[in-house]
Formats: C-alpha cells, structure tokens, sequence
C-alpha cells in the first residue's frame, strides 16, 4: 500500500495531486453521459482516461484520482447501466493502475474517488436511505478490493447523504479524505449547489466522524480561503485544496497561474495537499511542480 503521501503530509510537506478528470476527458472529446457524467470513459474510452493519468503523473502529480465520482449503484441504475456497477469500477480503477505502471518513476498514490451525486443530478431522486447506505458501502468496498490506497469523498455538501458516504469510506480502514464544494453567496460560505445552506455546520459534523484529511474541493477560487478557514476552526489535521476552475473549459477560465497563486495563499492557511479539480489539465499540475520550491516557502508554521 502506498502511504508515503500521509508521512509526507504529516511531516508537513506538499503534496501535490491531479487535476480535473472529467472535466479532461471531456476536453480531450469524450462524451458525458447526463445521469453518470464522465462514468462510462473507462468502458468505452479506456485509452484516453489512462492518457490522462500519466499526463498528470509525468505533470508531477504524487497522487492520482479514479474516474468513479458518478458510478455509484443508484446512479448507474438511473442511467439503465446497473449491470454495469463491477465492471465500470474495475476498469476505472485498472487505467489508474495501468498509467501508474506504465509512467511512475516514484511513488503515486491512487485516490478511489466517491461522491453523494444524485440520480440524474437530481436531488429529489435520491434512493431510500438503506439502500443508498448499501450503494456507498458497496462501492467503498469495490474500491478497496480493487487497490486503491485512499478512499477520496468528492463533493460533500450535506451531512444527510455526506455522513453515510463517509461512514462506508472509513469502514474500509483506508485512509479517508472529505472533500467538500462550496462557494460565496454574499458574504456567507454556503454549500456549492445549495446556496440556503451554510457549509460550516456540515463540515463539522462531518469532521466528527474522523476523516484523515479535509479538502477544499471543487470550490471557486474566491471560496477558498473561507472554507480554509471554516474547516480550521474544527480540525487539525492535514489540509488540502483543489478548486475548480471552470467546469466547461471556458476561455475565461482561471489559467495555471492563477491556481498558484491560489496554492501559495492556501499554504500559507495550512493546506498541504494541492492540486486542482474541474477546468484543470495538466498543465495547472505543471504550473504546481514548477512552483513547488514556493509553495515550500509560503508554508506558514503558524497558520
Ligand atoms: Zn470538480
């Protein structure tokens, strides 16, 4: 199992992670499906999301993410694919696996990536609480079978559908990483996709049940240090940042710079692990490694 990221982290290193998946392979082509997103790349598009994985790793990524955020059982199940659950998970985690054989010429950690995304994006649709209990335990499982070395939580915005999610990581005994969205609505820190609902009350809860690292994750730009700071008021334990840039790939997006910038700043607030998530490609993977002997020395032993 490869844990030397967590010795890295706890010796207060930076970490440096991947950028967008799906967000990538969409760039690169590929087709998203309306109910599980980027989920169906490792069946029908395996070359490219391996691709992907060692670009990011010969970007100089030390851990990568699986392309499973969207291929939980319920979501399959939306999309008709259920039959599919096994083999779409084995596949992701196998590109991982096979691009890290293939290009790694270090130790890179595996990431089995899982996410609270409803059925069809809708949040009315979610399946009765056993059930989508089942579906989380079901695919953290998967996952462990499979290899991977942490059990990453994507997306987290609730402590309702979040706690079960987190709960199935952890039975894994995986190391756990909660990643949480969220964005300003006036002057307030609320839930990426629910902006009635402040994201301070759901990362404490959610800390309570004792994660190994929390994220800022899939969070503008202009969020970040306030969720860097919510999250500090509950924890202290390792820390990490991987905003989103842009889910479309705008023109406007925020370019690698400026995902620097951003890592300088969370440095100095304490995150450790760094990378960043959609609208970033390799090249804001890139941008990091080259700035890694600043990231170094924005570290604030204070913060
Ligand atoms: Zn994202």
């Amino acid at each position: 199992m490869e844990r030397g990221w967590l010795e890295r982290l706890q010796g207060g290193d930076v970490v440096l992670i991947d950028g967008g998946t799906g967000s990538e392979l969409r760039r690169r082509g590929v087709p998203m499906s309306p109910e599980a997103w980027s989920g169906l790349a490792a069946r029908d598009n395996e070359s490219t999301l391996r691709a992907i994985h060692g670009d990011y790793i010969r970007a100089g990524a030390d851990v990568i993410t699986t392309n499973t955020f969207g291929t939980s059982r319920f979501v399959l199940q939306s999309a008709g694919l259920e039959e599919q659950f096994a083999r779409l998970n084995r596949l992701a985690v196998g590109a991982a696996q096979a691009a890290r054989a293939d290009v790694a010429d270090r130790p890179v950690a595996i990431a089995g990536s899982m996410s609270c995304l409803p059925p069809g994006f809708d949040p009315e649709s979610y399946p009765a609480r056993a059930v989508e209990r089942a579906a989380y335990r079901e695919l953290a499982a998967l996952l462990a079978d499979c290899g991977v070395d942490i059990i990453a939580l994507e997306m987290l915005q609730d402590v309702e559908h979040g706690s079960l999610a987190l709960s199935a990581a952890l039975e894994t005994g995986l190391p756990v990483w909660l990643g949480v969205s969220a964005r300003r609505r006036d002057s307030r820190l609320v839930a990426y996709d629910y902006p009635e609902r402040r994201l301070e009350p759901v990362l404490e809860a959610l800390i309570g049940l004792g994660p190994t690292v929390v994220n800022v994750m899939h969070t503008p730009i202009d969020a970040v240090g306030a969720a860097l700071d919510a999250a500090k008021r509950h924890w202290r334990g390792p820390l990490g940042v991987y905003p989103e840039l842009g889910s479309d790939c705008a023109a406007d997006a925020p370019t690698p710079e400026a995902l620097v910038e951003c890592a300088l700043e969370s440095v100095g607030r304490g995150a450790r692990l760094i990378g960043g998530c959609c609208g970033s490609g390799p090249e804001h993977v890139a941008a990091l490694t080259e700035a890694r002997a600043r990231l170094l020395a924005a570290r604030n032993p204070s913060a």
